[in-house]
Parts: structure tokens; C-alpha cells; sequence
């Protein structure tokens, strides 16, 4: 009997026979949101990243499905109102599981940037903007601190309090690529497009050492930072589309009784974030332009000491001890090249069409992935034959309440700890029970699942991508030899 291919040699070998509609380079948000969007329209499509799926931007974002406050101030009320009403839809149908509502305090001290008057007025319409009646309001610096205990309280006028809502970027991504491959797309990481002509590109696996020639009829590039590289594939001749800029974050222990983020003006341009995530606090972000190769980013010492300090102007200095940080990650946002600074660019997306056909996507928000994705194929719809496409609101794979999965995990599975099931259920949603399965130990399971289902190939896939255990610090060289132990069995 011949032995069964591992899905990586299947999916090599689908590559090599099929030929697609659409091939998408990139398996971050964007492109995994765009083959989801393809395969519901019924488009034959491949998907490769370079190396692991969100292992780019869409694991290193701050997490949040929101509006973004500040860009109410340079104008973009379109773009906010965008983003808040594709919030919404993941909240409500989309992504149930993994996305979260969250409060956030906007503290107003003596010598910040912004008064009393004009918080009250960007919430207004911050709120008018999302359809909300209710949402945001002005609260006094003690309801401020009994939200966040750590707030800085000296020199504090008022707070603001609104609603967003956060998510797993890394989770979110994955759920759109096991969407694609649900309705019989072809994925593949550590798979990286190596040339593109008129059929169709090359694509190198970085496993195995063989390049394969895939053939599409429409190709889109969705490579975040590394998108002016793909282009040049297509057309050597192609200039700079796009300036980057780096964001880092750091994640720390989180001291007791927080029930709020905070939001902190640094300046009239910047804010800086701390985030209650995973029973951790995370806190950023930084923006500095960054002109060398995408895949040497790394967070450095000054950019940790940049995100305590800033941080400092509006949490108290226990909350922000150096030894209480556990991980630190950075991602490059992908502003459209301008000459103004990186702070002050606009996040808007932007859609160009290379000489031999390629559709280029950069920028933009993991909020507002499934818009981005639908703008893309609007652009292909004369190439591919599309109809006209409607707004799209099919769950993603494992959509639930989790509070409802989490108490039929803890009926079927009693000795499952209530914490654990309502991460697995955050985590999987409704799929939670098929990845515990029959193992008795969830973490066994979890890695199992990701190695089997989730295309992990590496530790780091399954820690930092598949669970969030590098990022809380509980990714132990005993945990990682566990992990490599599963992987060889
Ligand atoms: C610091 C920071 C904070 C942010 N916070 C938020 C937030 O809180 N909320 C929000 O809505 N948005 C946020 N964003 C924006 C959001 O994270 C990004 O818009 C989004 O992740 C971009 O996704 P992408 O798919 O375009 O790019 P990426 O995630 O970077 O994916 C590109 C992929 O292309 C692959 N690739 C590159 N070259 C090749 C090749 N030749 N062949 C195959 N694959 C290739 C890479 O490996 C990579 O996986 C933030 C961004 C940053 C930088």
C-alpha cells in the first residue's frame, strides 16, 4: 500500500497538477481574507506565504477591531465609520469567538494634547459614527481608576470612556485560511513566489527545496511589507509604492483588577496603548520609519524603553517594571509612500494593477480585511468574470458565543478547568471540541491539532501562532521540548 501523503506533498502536488482562477502571494489578513472571499465566490484558488501563515504584521498588530479614535482627527470620518461598522460585523456573525468587546479609558491630564471639550466631542461622534446611541461618555478620574487600578492619577483632569473590541490577529487569519481550504482552496506556507510571468508565477518551498510552477489566470499580491519586492517580479522596472514604519509592542504581566484599556495621547499625532490581552497587559506602540529588509525586523532595547516611558504619562510605574515584561514583537505598517511623517499618514489601502495583470494590495487595517478583500476582487471582477459582489457575511469557520461553547466543554469534559475552556472556546469557538478530541490533556491536544489541522511546521508556528504561549511567557524550553517531541512523533 503506498504510504499517505502528508499535506504538505498534497498540496505541493495540487499545485503543480490544478490550475487556478486566483493565486494569492501572502498569508497574512489580506490574503488569506481575499482567498476566503474567492472561494465563497466559487474561484479556484491557491494561497502561498513565504513563510508562516500571519507570520508577518497580522501577528504583530495591537490586536484591535475598532474605528481608531485618533483618526477622527486628521478627517478620515469615512474610514473610521468604515471600521467600525466591519467591527461590528465580526463581532456579531463573523468571528463571534475571537473577537471581544472592550472598554477603554481616555485619560485627560493637565499637559496633554487634548482638553475635556474635545474628548466629549470626538466621542460624540466616534459614537454617532457607529450607529451607537449609547457608548461613549466623560467619567471623573476616581470611576477612571476603578477600571484601571495602575492609571496615573496626578495631574488627571477627566477620562473619556468608550467601546471597541480586540481579537487573536494571528487566530483571525488562520480562521480565513482554514475558511479557504474548507471550500477546497490550496494552501501552502513556507512557500515563497520566486518570479512571476504571464501564466502564472514559481513558487520555491522552503521545506523541501523544489520549485514548482503554479498556473492562475488572475494573480493578486498581498505581501504587506514585502510587496514592492513581488512587484519588481512582475516588472523589474517598478519604483517604491510604499514607505514602512515599525511598530513595536511589548507584553507584560498584568497586575490585578484592570477591566479596561487605556488609550494615551502622546501627542496630537501618536497614542500609545495598554491593552488587557490574554491575562496579560500589552502595551504600544511605536512608529519609526524603517528603510531595511522586511525580515530583519526586530524590536531593539531602545524601543522597549520608548513604550515604558510612554506608557509612564499615563500608568503608574508598579504596573511597568522592565522584569514584568514577558515578550516583545514588532510588525511594519505599510503606508502609501509620502512625504509626510509615518505618524501622520494615512491608513488607507491602496489597489494598483501591474503591467502583466498583478493586483497589488497594500496597507489598511486588519479591522477592515474583509472590505479590503472584497475591493480586491472588485478589481479582478472584469478579469475573472465576476458578478457584481455583495457585502458578504458568512461566519468563519468555529463562529459561536463562546460563553455558550465554553459551558457545553465544561458539561461533556468536567475535569476541564473553566479557565481553559473558555480559552479553548475563545480560541476555537465551536471547533474547541474536536481539537480536545479524545486527549485527555488540552495542551497535548492543542499542539496535535495545529501540527495536524493548522499547517504548523515549526515550534514557533504552534506557540506564537496556533496559541499565545510565547507571548505570555510560557513558551519554557520544557514546554518547546514538549512541543518538539509531538512534532517528531
Ligand atoms: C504595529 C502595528 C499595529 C497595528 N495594529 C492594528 C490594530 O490594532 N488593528 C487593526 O485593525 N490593524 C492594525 N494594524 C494593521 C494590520 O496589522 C495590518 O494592516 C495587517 O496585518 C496587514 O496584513 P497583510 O496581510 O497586508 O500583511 P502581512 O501580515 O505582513 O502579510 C504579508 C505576508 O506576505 C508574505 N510574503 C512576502 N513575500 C512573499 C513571497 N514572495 N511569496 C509568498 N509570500 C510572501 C509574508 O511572509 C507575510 O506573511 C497594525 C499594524 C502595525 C504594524
Amino acid at each position: 500500500m503506498e504510504p499517505a501523503l502528508s499535506w504538505r506533498d498534497e498540496a505541493l502536488g495540487r499545485l503543480v497538477a490544478e490550475s487556478f482562477d486566483l493565486l494569492v502571494i501572502g498569508g497574512g489578513i489580506v490574503g488569506a481574507g481575499v482567498a476566503a472571499r474567492a472561494t465563497e465566490l466559487g474561484l479556484a484558488v491557491a494561497l502561498v506565504d513565504r513563510a508562516d501563515f500571519a507570520s508577518a504584521t497580522s501577528s504583530a498588530s495591537s490586536k484591535l477591531i475598532h474605528g481608531g479614535l485618533r483618526y477622527l482627527r486628521m478627517g478620515d470620518f469615512r474610514l473610521v465609520h468604515e471600521a467600525l461598522s466591519e467591527g461590528q460585523a465580526l463581532l456579531e456573525t463573523v468571528a463571534p469567538h475571537l473577537v471581544l468587546r472592550l472598554p477603554f479609558v481616555l485619560p485627560v491630564y493637565d499637559d496633554g494634547p487634548y482638553g475635556k471639550t474635545a474628548i466629549r466631542s470626538a466621542l460624540w461622534l466616534y459614537r454617532a459614527l457607529a450607529g451607537q446611541r449609547v457608548g461613549g461618555s466623560i467619567i471623573t478620574p476616581s470611576e477612571a481608576a476603578a477600571l484601571v487600578p495602575s492609571l496615573q492619577l496626578d495631574g488627571m483632569k477627566t477620562a473619556g470612556l468608550y467601546v471597541d473590541a480586540q481579537t487573536n490577529d494571528a487566530r483571525l487569519c488562520l480562521a480565513n485560511v482554514r475558511a479557504a481550504v474548507d471550500r477546497g482552496a490550496v494552501v501552502l506556507n513556507y512557500a515563497e513566489v520566486v518570479s512571476i510571468d504571464a501564466g502564472g508565477a514559481e513558487v520555491a518551498d522552503r521545506v523541501g527545496d523544489s520549485v514548482v510552477a503554479v498556473r492562475a489566470r488572475a494573480i493578486v499580491n498581498a505581501t504587506g511589507p514585502w510587496v514592492d519586492h513581488v512587484r519588481r517580479l512582475e516588472d523589474p522596472s517598478a519604483g517604491t509604492s510604499v514607505t514602512l514604519s515599525k511598530g513595536a509592542h511589548l507584553v507584560l504581566d498584568r497586575p490585578a483588577g484592570w477591566e479596561a484599556a487605556v488609550t494615551i495621547s502622546i501627542d496630537k499625532a501618536r497614542v500609545s496603548f495598554a491593552i488587557p490581552w490574554e491575562g496579560m497587559l500589552l502595551l504600544g506602540t511605536t512608529d519609526e520609519p524603517f528603510d531595511a529588509a522586511p525580515e530583519t525586523l526586530a524590536v531593539t532595547d531602545a524601543d522597549e524603553r520608548q513604550i515604558l516611558d510612554e506608557a509612564a504619562r499615563g500608568l503608574v510605574d508598579d504596573a511597568l517594571r522592565p522584569e514584568a515584561v514577558r515578550a516583545r514583537f514588532a510588525g511594519l505598517r505599510v503606508l502609501p509612500a509620502a512625504r509626510r511623517g509615518t505618524a501622520k499618514a494615512r491608513r488607507e489601502t491602496t489597489i494598483t494593477v501591474g503591467p502583466r495583470g498583478v493586483v497589488t494590495v497594500a496597507g489598511g487595517k486588519l479591522t477592515t480585511y474583509r472590505r479590503i478583500a472584497r475591493n480586491v476582487l472588485d478589481v479582478l471582477r472584469p478579469q475573472l468574470g465576476l458578478q457584481r459582489l455583495d457585502s458578504g457575511l458568512t461566519p468563519l469557520p468555529g463562529a459561536a458565543d463562546p460563553e455558550s461553547v465554553a459551558v457545553l466543554l465544561c458539561r461533556d469534559r468536567p475535569e476541564l478547568d473553566p479557565v481553559v475552556a473558555s480559552s479553548l472556546a475563545h480560541t476555537y469557538g465551536s471547533l474547541a471540541a474536536d481539537v480536545l478530541g479524545a486527549d485527555p490533556d488540552p495542551f497535548v491536544a492543542q499542539v496535535r491539532y495545529a501540527l495536524d489541522q493548522e499547517w504548523a511546521l515549526t515550534a514557533d508556528d504552534v506557540l506564537r501562532r496556533r496559541t499565545t504561549l510565547a507571548l505570555r511567557g510560557l513558551a519554557t524550553p520544557e514546554v518547546r521540548a514538549q512541543v518538539d517531541e509531538l512534532m517528531r512523533s
